[in-house]
């Protein structure tokens, strides 16, 4: 048998994870060497024993084999914390390619020095009417912070500090201000045992529907019968799938095991927090991306001693180390951003279904317009599949109409707006009801060109145009670079240097033109620069301080607008002319889910689809809230394609300073692959090389190229042949990046 290789990290719980040495696997412990397991080695000039962690194996020495020392034995002191995150992050190098520190920097939290962490509760300290003209009074003097904070502790007597400064935007000044005035009190302790009171955590309690019943049974049999399944609960905003969640949860605990709970970060409001909090008390944790490094720490730390029974979070959450998880819940599992977009580029469904099976844990995956991966796997019976249909409350679908804007030019109307949309938006101003308007993508026409020539402004450091912003300046939205708009063709010297609006800009300057009365917000990437601000729109929006919210994609998640009876997408089949084979699926889960902001409250909801392809199957299908129609379409579409979720794509990205050497390596990369298709994979296909759409991103040259097989481990090896064949080329200077199924093209 050929020699064996192990690479070894000597002690992992540094401050930083080591690189990773190699070793080699003496005859006698083959097998029982593998990445998790602890093992001790001769370290240094002196051969010191030392305990290492094996992360990685290979049956190729980096190293003359003269100068690799042996493995002297396997540390038997049994499987630790560290060794199944080992082994969870080898296998994201394997399944999604990256280099062994990447994968380990993924799933290991980076320590951190710990000062004692004050946990902070706010208490209620008036009641009843004195608390009512307290929150008039603030209403009166425009104190909006202040009013929120007050409205929040009427409902609750005692409210985590975080939650409150995070979710509801407000400032400790604020709540240091309202405490003086003597209306609540700021409580820190070391840990606080109940940051939600009690009493009200039982009397809000729902008893569960049937359906509702039904799977949270079905889940818990499953468990216990010892096969934890994988579960796809399908059902609309509003249809009570948060509380099958809570419902599966709670009896996890009541087994003494964890759950991890996976919210998009947008979608991570006060409200669904609350809910978490008042069933769980202080035994839950979020974790987001405005915690300091410290504070993820101290999550971690808190998870593995056994102190948190739930947590709350984004992606990452993921690879929290629970001593005894039961349950990993996905909800909203069809976003975007559940995948990485950074080496590993994995995909936190994928890992999530992973994980648990290495740990013997259920995933519960949620979404009202799920991904083409999780159905398809349903529909194969991968995933057990549940359908949830209707609101709970039945609170009604909204009424939708499709407008073709061929049609609306056709009839003289150049304005936006069709005349629809306008006539319906005059209505909802008469009636004080809000509206929100939908752009399916950032800046559409932002770019600024010459009438005399046709030049188009571009960043010179990217393979894009700039977009045209206030203050007279010119924005690369992929690099951040800057210019002052000038007045003159730099290409032919004409001063015809035309520019078209942002495209949400566009619209809220239309709108102040057709109703100069209304109060206009707009949410974008230029007005949410920061956290603060995001929120800042919403809560404004929410407090009906504007009747129009003009806004990009980010509009239509998560929030809960009860006066919103209007929604408008202005451009429906923007995001269809993506060259992307996700575009249709894209298109048809923020149609479905803008129409779903319209009506959450007691009053119906209408939704205006404008779009130049009324007759686009994502469109007719998303008009219709059909999403079984939608399905059957797009699958046909994508095994025909060979896409996934029939098939599978691994992209192969190469960046370089120098566009020729690029060039040259991914095309020896390609060429590598096709000689081996030859020989033993008659059914790959080799899609590329050639430069990506967006050719050139901060200076880097980019080159791609694809390649598809129905077998996803198929793919795996082929990154492998190219990850070995890097090594030997000369791709200095240059960066390779694997993407299995990418969720864009390049
Ligand atoms: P989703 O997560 O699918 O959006 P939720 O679980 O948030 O749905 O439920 C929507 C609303 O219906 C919530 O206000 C919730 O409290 C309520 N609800 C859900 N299930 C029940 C139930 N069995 N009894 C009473 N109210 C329920
Ligand atoms: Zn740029
Ligand atoms: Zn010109």
């Amino acid at each position: 048998m050929a020699e064996q290789y192990a690479d070894i990290i000597i002690d992992i719980s540094h401050e930083k994870v080591d690189r990773p040495f190699q070793y080699r696997i003496p005859a006698e412990l083959a097998g029982a060497v593998y990445p998790g397991v602890r093992v001790h080695v001769p370290f240094g000039r002196g051969n010191q024993d030392k305990v290492g962690y094996v992360v990685d194996l290979s049956g190729q020495p980096d190293y003359p084999v003269e100068k690799i020392k042996d493995i002297t034995a396997v540390d038997n002191r049994g499987i630790t914390a560290e060794s199944s995150q080992i082994q969870i992050a080898y296998w994201l190098k394997r399944q999604y390619g990256s280099t062994t520190i990447a994968a380990l920097k993924t799933v290991l939290p980076a320590k951190q020095k710990l000062k004692q962490l004050e946990r902070k509760k706010i208490l209620r300290c008036v009641e009843g009417e004195v608390l009512q003209k307290a929150v008039l009074q603030c209403e009166q003097k425009h104190q909006t912070a202040r009013a929120r904070v007050l409205r929040a502790i009427a409902a609750e007597e005692i409210l985590p500090y975080e939650l409150i400064r995070q979710k509801l935007n407000v400032s400790s000044a604020t709540l240091t201000a309202l405490e003086k005035q003597g209306y609540l009190k700021i409580e820190t302790e070391a840990y606080y045992r109940n940051p939600v009171k009690c009493a009200d955590r039982e009397e809000k309690k729902v008893a569960p529907s049937d359906v509702q019943q039904r799977i949270i049974e079905r889940v818990l049999a499953d468990y216990q019968a010892g096969h934890p399944g994988t579960y796809l609960v399908h059902g609309v905003t509003g249809s009570g799938k948060t509380e099958v969640y809570l419902g599966i949860i709670e009896q996890m605990i009541a087994m003494g095991r964890q759950a991890i709970v996976l919210i998009p970060e947008i979608a991570l409001t006060y409200q669904t927090l609350l809910r978490f909090y008042k069933r769980f008390g202080d035994r839950v944790s979020v974790i987001n991306s405005s915690l300091s490094m410290g504070e993820k720490y101290d999550q971690v730390r808190r998870a593995q001693a056994g102190e948190l029974d739930v947590i709350i979070g984004p992606r990452s959450a993921l690879f929290t180390p629970f001593p005894n998880l039961g349950i990993i819940i996905v909800d909203e599992e069809h976003e975007g951003s559940y995948k990485s977009e950074s080496m590993p580029k994995y995909h936190a469904r994928e890992t999530a279904v992973q994980i648990a099976s290495m740990q013997h844990a259920s995933v519960v995956l949620g979404s009202a317009t799920p991904s083409m991966e999780a159905y398809y796997r349903a529909k194969q019976g991968e995933y057990q599949l549940f359908e949830m249909t209707g609101r709970h409350g039945g609170s009604m679908l909204p009424q939708v109409y499709t407008i073709d804007l061929r049609e609306e030019l056709k009839q003289g109307n150049r304005s936006v707006f069709s005349r629809k949309l306008k006539e319906l938006m005059a209505g909802r101003l008469k009636a004080g009801e809000q509206t929100m308007l939908f752009l399916n993508r950032r800046g559409y026409a932002g770019f600024v060109s010459c009438r005399a020539c046709g030049h188009v402004m571009k960043c010179p450091h990217c393979d894009v145009s700039l977009s045209e912003h206030r203050g007279n300046m010119l924005l690369c939205h992929y690099c951040g670079y800057e210019e002052v708009r000038r007045t003159n063709c730099p290409a032919c010297g004409s001063k015809y240097l035309m520019g078209f609006k942002a495209g949400t800009e566009q619209i809220e300057e239309a709108l102040h033109r057709e109703f100069p009365e209304a109060r206009v917000l707009r949410m974008d990437a230029d007005t949410t620069k920061t956290k603060e601000s995001y929120e800042k729109i919403l809560s404004a929006f929410a407090d009906e301080k504007a009747d129009i919210l003009v806004g990009t994609q980010m509009i239509v998640k998560g929030h809960d607008f009860p006066n919103v009876t209007l929604v408008g997408v202005l451009a429906a089949d923007l995001s269809l002319n993506q060259n992307d084979y996700r575009a249709g699926e894209r298109t048809f889960q923020l149609l479905t889910q803008a129409a779903g902001r319209a009506g959450r409250g007691e009053k119906p909801g209408e939704v205006v689809i404008q779009t130049y392809q009324p007759e686009h199957y994502s469109i007719v299908h998303a008009a219709r809230q059909d999403y079984q129609g939608f399905y059957e379409e797009e699958i046909t579409y994508r095994d025909f394609m060979s896409y996934p979720p029939v098939s599978h794509m691994l992209a192969v990205l190469v960046t370089s300073r120098e566009q020729e050497q690029g060039e040259k390596l991914v095309r020896h990369m390609a060429e590598e692959i096709e000689c081996r298709r030859k020989q033993e994979w008659q059914k790959l296909q080799v899609i590329g090389p050639t430069l990506a759409s967006i050719s050139k991103i901060n200076d880097l040259y980019r080159h791609v190229f694809y390649v598809k097989h129905r077998d996803y481990q198929v793919l795996v090896e082929i990154k492998d042949i190219l990850e070995r064949y890097c090594k030997t080329e000369e791709s200095k200077n240059q960066t390779v990046q694997y993407d299995f199924d990418p969720m864009n093209t390049y």
